[in-house]
């Protein structure tokens, strides 16, 4: 991680390291302690700490004794001082949260989507869901940092555009960020949702210090999110993670691409539920199973396969099977030490899935004579984008190391002092 400088025109980052460093301590730091674990002089540690205290991001709490002379005072983060909106355009669901200043979960929401949801008359309903959640939550907008979104790729990030994700029609050339924004009156930022869930896996799952991770999201596609050294990983363009079509192993099915044994399409619910229903375990349909009917399809597999139901078994043993093979290739080429497996469509085959991935044959992974691989299930549920979302706002305004996302302005912005409105 950088040091501080000891420059004014890097208050901002002086301050992020400093933020960062209490955040990090399990008791709060004192002065001193601070100046040494952020390697500014004592002077702009002072001056920072006193700025910080006077917003009410942190305050003064117990003494601490360490070593000979008179206690220090430590000073703690005031978490609920401030907070960050998180939400994830899914093409099934709008998921929305209000994390803390640690990331934690004080408030949340989901809204199903219509078959083809258009792009205004789902802006608005962001921005009147996230109102909503505010006011329900007693959360005052001034209290917000901002609203992270988190959407399909492609985007174009510097615009904060959705340029026209595949499974969302009628979406193309979106100005998201800057039509939530202007609805809301708050700072906005929209970032990739596999991206937004590496970050997120960053701030609050339990991986370390400075993990080597992937982060593979299996949603309605399938993506892969990045850490390397404790950084997230954007690409050249922000569009990082694109695993789709990585080999499976398996040449069944096609993909949409024409291809045959993508990822994308081995692990796709759609794939999955066909086949239960043509091996006559699942009720079968005439036409193409609706997005909400295909979800309850989908559990119902998982939970028979849970049950021990061979034919359930062999289907999610596939999964597992086209995992493995994009997992090895993944590690390989980015010389990871872990796997994260989340997302919505990975709690109903989870279990049976993390078993048999993690029971795979190492022999093909190059450096495991260096270093092991860990391949885990994300702890963040099903609101993983959402949470995602929040903590790229989190990570911009609390992280020295977070790259500066681009937040559809609002006036002008100090972080933490003064306005905070963009
Ligand atoms: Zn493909």
């Amino acid at each position: 991680m950088q040091a501080g400088a000891n420059h004014e025109t890097l208050a901002g980052f002086n301050q992020a390291v400093v933020l960062d460093r209490i955040r990090r301590s399990e008791h709060g730091l004192s002065r001193v302690e601070l100046t040494e674990a952020s390697g500014l002089s004592a002077q702009s540690v002072s001056n920072i700490t006193r700025r910080l205290i006077e917003v009410g991001i942190i305050r003064e709490g117990a003494k601490v004794r360490s070593g000979p002379g008179k206690p220090r005072t430590a000073l703690e983060l005031v978490v609920d001082s401030r907070f960050a909106v998180g939400v994830h355009l899914d093409p099934g669901a709008i998921t929305l949260v209000v994390l803390d200043l640690v990331g934690d979960v004080r408030a949340r929401a989901h809204v199903d989507m219509p078959s083809s949801p258009q792009p205004e008359e789902t802006i608005q309903r962001m921005a009147e869901e996230i109102t909503a959640l505010l006011d329900g939550s007693g959360i005052s907008h001034d209290a917000v940092l901002g609203v992270g979104v988190a959407s399909p790729g492609p985007i174009d990030h510097g615009g904060g555009v959705v340029v026209g994700p595949a499974l969302l029609s009628g979406w193309r050339e979106v100005p998201l960020r800057d039509a939530l924004s202007e609805r809301t009156g708050l700072p906005t930022i929209l970032d990739k949702d596999v991206t937004a869930v590496a970050v997120a896996e960053m701030w609050v799952g339990d991986h370390g210090g400075s993990p080597n991770l992937g982060s593979i999201y299996l949603g309605t596609g399938v993506g892969l999110g990045v850490v390397i050294a404790g950084e997230v990983l954007r690409g050249g363009y922000n569009n990082v993670g694109e695993i789709g079509h990585l080999y499976s192993g398996s040449d069944e099915p096609t993909h949409g691409c024409g291809r045959r044994g993508c990822l994308g399409a081995a692990v796709h619910p759609r794939f999955l539920v066909q086949r239960g229903q043509t091996d006559g375990l699942l009720p079968a349909s005439h036409d193409d199973v609706p997005p909400d009917q295909l979800d309850k399809l989908y559990r119902l597999l998982g939970s028979l396969a849970e049950a021990g139901e061979p034919r359930a078994r062999k289907i999610v043993s596939g999964v597992a099977a086209a995992l493995t093979h994009a997992i090895e290739d993944i590690a390989n080429v980015l010389d990871l030490d872990r796997v994260v497996l989340g997302g919505p469509m990975w709690q109903p085959i989870s279990r049976q899935v993390l078993r048999e991935v993690s029971g795979m044959n190492r022999d093909g992974i190059v450096a495991r004579k260096i270093h092991e691989i860990e391949i885990v299930g994300s702890e963040l549920g099903e609101s993983a984008g959402a949470i995602g979302a929040a903590c790229l706002v989190l990570d911009h305004f609390l992280s020295p190391t977070s790259t500066q996302l681009q937040f559809a302005a609002r006036g002008t912005t100090s972080g933490f002092g003064g306005t905070r409105r963009m």
